[in-house]
């Protein structure tokens, strides 16, 4: 089939990129001419593994091609997916300016009968606004049906996602546009879940709010296992072998961060706001999300009398590992509160400080490697858990830190292996170790 992607984000570079990989033609679209530039020369303008080699492969076996050029991305196609942003406005519901922009550019482009699938996560009853914005714009005579296809990867894991995932939900308002995108994804092997066009919409902020439900869940038994003395891994091994509750999304830590889980559970809200629902577990998870990364902050605060001077090494930058994305990562309000307190911060992250250069304080100094962050370092933050901070010798900590005092705001450490160092380390639901 002929499809194109609008939107190259992590989401649509992703998509048009595996799509093409099944023996799709693929044209992706995007408004970014740098990153159209790039892209054609087979470089992905985000972090993520497999990415730049899937690309190049199909870009040479002439399946994949990038425009900036709406009329030509769309000469031709049978679909058109629309992966653009849709950011969190100011009170907290999805902003669809840019899927409304694309709406438009598709009804003033088309020349023949498509199907329109939206990857992007939108609001329940956003697919049928989608459809009258497209119909009251359009150009030609063409018929156009609507299908939601909401998406579900990981960021750092999408490539892997894409062709393992555990369902792909098909909402659709007919039959035959329910089987043409479900033929078209049957390459990837994964099963299709088809579902009228509300339900599938709902799916995606049903699927995250539980997700982030169970991460808050466990924080707040985090906080409960510190006061009572317990061990919140124990506690989550315990629980996570019992079926019906699983083992995934039950480690303690300093709360979700992100492009998706922050502002679709706050979509969630505003969703059921909309229509006088008052949601008031999510209002709860959220509040817990919040507070998580306060809990880190006063931890440090009880330890030591002030940050002034002190030299804090931050290790980990990006919301969570194997990703370059920066979006609502628990560093940028961590080191915002360090530098206010005056703490000299120095920085490291394997793949993102090039990101985070453009949004962290401006006084956050960066390192070029783990042990050049903790040359001499009174403090050490772990914000997130790459494997290159939890494979890291404890004795790295204890020979190159002036003080080897360790905040581990996502458990990458054995308890029973720090015990053997001389140093002190602080935990997210765990007895310290002094
Ligand atoms: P992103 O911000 O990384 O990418 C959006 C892209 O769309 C940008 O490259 C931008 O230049 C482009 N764009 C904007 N307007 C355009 C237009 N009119 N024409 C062509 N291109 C245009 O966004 P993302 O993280 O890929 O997310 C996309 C959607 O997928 C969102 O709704 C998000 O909630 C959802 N989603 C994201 C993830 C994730 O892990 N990032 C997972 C599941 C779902």
């Amino acid at each position: 089939m002929k499809i194109a992607v609008v939107g190259t984000g992590y989401v649509g570079l992703v998509t048009g990129t595996c799509l093409s990989e099944i023996g799709h033609t693929v044209m992706c679209i995007d408004i970014d001419q740098n990153k159209v530039n790039k892209m054609r020369e087979g470089i992905s303008p985000i972090y993520e593994p497999g990415l730049d080699e899937l690309m190049i492969k199909n870009i040479e076996e002439k399946r994949l091609f990038f425009t900036t050029n709406h009329s030509e991305g769309f000469e031709n196609v049978d679909v058109i997916y629309i992966a653009v942003g849709t950011p969190e406005r100011e009170d907290g519901s999805a902003n669809l300016s840019f899927v409304e922009q694309v709406a438009k550019d598709i009804a003033s482009h088309i020349e023949k009968d498509v199907i329109v699938v939206t990857k992007s996560t939108v609001p329940v009853g956003t697919n049928d606004w989608i459809k009258s914005v497209i119909q009251n714009n359009l150009v030609n005579n063409v018929k156009v049906d609507i299908v939601s296809n909401p998406e579900f990867l990981r960021e750092g894991a999408a490539i892997y996602d894409s062709f393992n995932g555990d369902r792909i939900v098909v909402g659709a308002e007919n039959v035959t546009a329910a089987n043409t995108i479900g033929e078209l994804n049957k390459p990837f092997g994964i099963p299709v879940f088809k579902t009228d066009i509300r339900s599938a919409e709902m799916i995606k902020y049903a699927a995250n709010a539980f997700l982030a439900t169970k991460i808050s869940f466990i924080n707040e038994i985090s906080n409960i296992c510190e006061k009572v003395g317990a061990n919140v891994e124990d506690v989550a091994n315990g629980m996570g072998q019992d079926n019906r509750i699983g083992s995934q999304f039950l480690n303690a830590g300093i709360g979700y961060g992100g492009s998706c889980f922050p502002k679709d559970t706050k979509a969630l809200v505003q969703i059921a706001g909309n229509v006088d629902y008052e949601f008031e577990l999510l209002k709860g998870v959220i509040h817990v999300n919040q507070k998580q990364q306060e809990i880190l902050l006063n931890k440090l605060d009880d330890r030591f009398d002030s940050l002034e001077g002190k030299k804090i090494a931050v290790l980990g930058l990006a919301f969570k590992p194997n990703t370059d994305d920066m979006r609502e990562a628990a560093s940028i309000v961590i080191t915002k509160y360090l530098i206010e307190k005056g703490a000299n911060v120095v920085a490291y992250d394997p793949v993102a400080m090039e990101n985070a250069k453009k949004i962290l304080d401006l006084n956050v100094n960066y390192a070029s490697n783990t042990i050049e962050a903790l040359k001499d370092a009174d403090v050490a933050l772990i914000l997130t858990e790459w494997n290159e901070f939890k494979d890291l010798e404890i004795g790295s900590f204890e020979k190159n830190m002036k003080l080897p005092v360790i905040f581990d705001g996502r458990n990458c450490y054995d308890p029973k292996i720090v015990e053997n160092f001389h140093v002190e380390y602080h935990s997210m639901g765990r007895p310290s170790i002094k």
